[in-house]
């Protein structure tokens, strides 16, 4: 049975708390950005005032293999800065059994990157690059074996299991998702993933009408089911960014250089189709300031965006473009926003996305309830200061895309019953 971490009484217990610790190091191993250690605090100091030990897990990085660079012993001192105690480190996640019995209430252990095992993720690593269908059988076999014992073991730490970690919630992996199953009735969310997921359902279960997205980004190809799952939500649907040159080519527009996906076109006639049945007003750019290179100082025009002319490449949203997304955002009760209407990372060609995030402030002062996520948008709306003008800021772009596109996420999935 999930249990609610405001209920449960941690008296006495240890809990194992799957984190999100995945922080940017600089080349001296500081913490450049230390949000995501500062997000899990709530529910580490929950546990901990309600008289319980703490095993913190996590992953860093993206190591294949034991890597000092990604050990998470970097950052101890600052996690414990933050909890206000000292925090014990466990350089090895499967010998910590002596350490994890010897904790008392109130005391902290951070097991080392969880990645440094294949088994954290399951799959098999080190194979050769000319190794046969039997030989990678084999190998994912016996990584899906290892991968029960190390299950096992982290499990063997501890009473009772949180997962507080929204970031990789959308991993079937063994600390976000198979450890659940160790505690049948000593599971739950911690208050990151608790507020993740009330987010996602305001707007996709409880949203108040009109209900905006604004979706941009780059490709179709990686948004397709987010954007087919929302024309079954929304009222409006504001498709920016590179991704909608895909469309604009598809009904027959001229691009130039612009970014798309010619074997997306017919995904995307039959997106708009689909809108136009299901009364979804969807609203592409109707002209966009183009650039002749992707280079900050390239020169720039604002051109219509069905007439791109050859050499030049759609690179940020127009003022017009901005005027009717403006009025739609404005109007909305409930918005969801994720990502970039231009090629943000270049400052020349950010202004359109720095407007949406200006718009959905707005629009959330006027009593609008908006989520944003995925890291352009996010990086957006805190450049401009709205970080808490907005109603939420998802911590994790890819967990908020999945569910967005109405799947299960595995370490949600654990959790519930
Ligand atoms: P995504 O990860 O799918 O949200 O895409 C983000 C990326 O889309 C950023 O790196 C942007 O530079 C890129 N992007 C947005 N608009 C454009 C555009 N008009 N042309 C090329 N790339 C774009």
């Amino acid at each position: 049975m999930q249990q609610h971490i405001d209920t449960y009484d941690f008296t006495g217990k240890t809990a194992i708390v799957r984190v999100d610790f995945n922080v940017p190091l600089d080349e001296n191993f500081n913490i450049t950005d230390d949000t995501r250690i500062r997000a899990a605090m709530p529910t580490l100091k929950k546990v901990l005032a309600g008289g319980g030990a703490l095993i913190l897990m996590s992953h860093l990085g993206r190591p294949k293999k034991v890597d000092p660079k990604f050990s998470l012993k970097h950052i101890v001192n600052h996690v414990s800065e933050c909890l206000g105690v000292p925090v014990q480190f466990a350089d090895d996640c499967m010998k910590a059994d002596a350490q994890a019995a010897a904790l008392k209430p109130g005391e902290v252990l951070l097991l080392e990157n969880l990645r440094f095992y294949a088994e954290e993720e399951g799959k098999p690593r080190g194979l050769a690059d000319d190794a046969t269908d039997e030989e990678k059988a084999a190998a994912k076999k016996a990584v899906k074996e290892s991968q029960k014992e190390f299950v096992k073991k982290l499990a063997s730490y501890a009473d009772c299991y949180i997962n507080d970690a929204f970031g990789t919630a959308h991993r079937a992996h063994a600390s976000t998702a198979l450890i659940a199953a160790y505690f049948p009735n000593d599971k739950m969310f911690g208050y990151l993933m608790e507020k993740e997921i009330a987010a996602i359902d305001n707007v996709l279960k409880n949203a108040k009408r009109p209900f905006t997205a604004i979706i941009g980004g780059s490709k179709v190809s990686s948004k397709l089911g987010v954007l087919k799952n929302l024309l079954d939500k929304v009222d409006n649907l504001i498709i920016g960014g590179g991704m909608g040159y895909t469309f604009i080519k598809a009904e027959g527009g001229k691009i130039g250089n612009s970014i798309h996906e010619d074997e997306l076109m017919p995904d995307a006639l039959e997106i708009l189709k689909e809108a136009k049945d299901k009364g979804v007003n969807i609203s592409l750019s109707v002209a966009t300031v183009a650039g002749q290179a992707f280079d900050n100082d390239t020169p720039r025009q604002t051109v219509d965006i069905y007439n791109i002319p050859d050499g030049w490449e759609g690179m940020d949203a127009s003022e017009a473009s901005l005027e009717n997304w403006k009025k739609i955002i404005l109007e909305s009760k409930t918005i969801l926003w994720n990502g970039p209407v231009g090629v943000f990372e270049l400052p020349n060609f950010a202004h359109g996305t720095e407007e949406i995030a200006k718009f959905v402030a707005e629009a959330t002062q006027n009593g609008a309830y908006s989520l944003v996520g995925g890291g352009d948008s996010v990086a957006a709306v805190t450049k401009m200061g709205f970080a808490d003008k907005v109603s939420y800021v998802s911590t994790g772009g890819g967990a908020m895309l999945e569910a967005i596109e109405g799947k299960d996420l595995p370490g949600i999935a654990a959790i519930r019953d």
